[in-house]
């Protein structure tokens, strides 16, 4: 499936953009992918691979929610969670339809 170029995060369309070159937090620690919420633009690591990018793409949004939804989540619980939420997702595909599903 072709990565996504946008995301829809409560209403707020955010642009997804990938970057070949490396980028890094405050404390100089390289990323793996960042939000502005206020921008709505979120940023990847092109080396991201596969994988790691669905994890990255939904810790990101999650981020999105968090300032949205006006909670503030730990870095390591929200990593923690957007890992568990993509393996039950993962895990249980019929769900994850249904979830979205409008059908009654
Ligand atoms: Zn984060």
């Amino acid at each position: 499936m072709k990565r996504p170029d946008k995301l829809r995060i409560i209403g707020k369309t955010y642009r997804i953009k990938y970057y070949r070159r490396p980028f890094y937090d405050d404390d100089g620690s390289e990323l793996n992918g960042h939000i502005w919420p206020e921008q709505q633009i979120i940023k990847v690591a092109e080396k991201v691979g596969d994988a790691l990018l669905r994890e990255v793409l939904l810790h990101e949004a999650m981020h999105g929610i968090e300032q949205d939804m006006g909670v503030k989540i730990s870095e390591a619980d929200l990593t923690r969670m957007a890992a568990g939420v993509l393996a039950l997702l993962t895990d249980n595909p019929d769900f994850a339809a249904y979830l979205v599903s409008k059908d009654a």
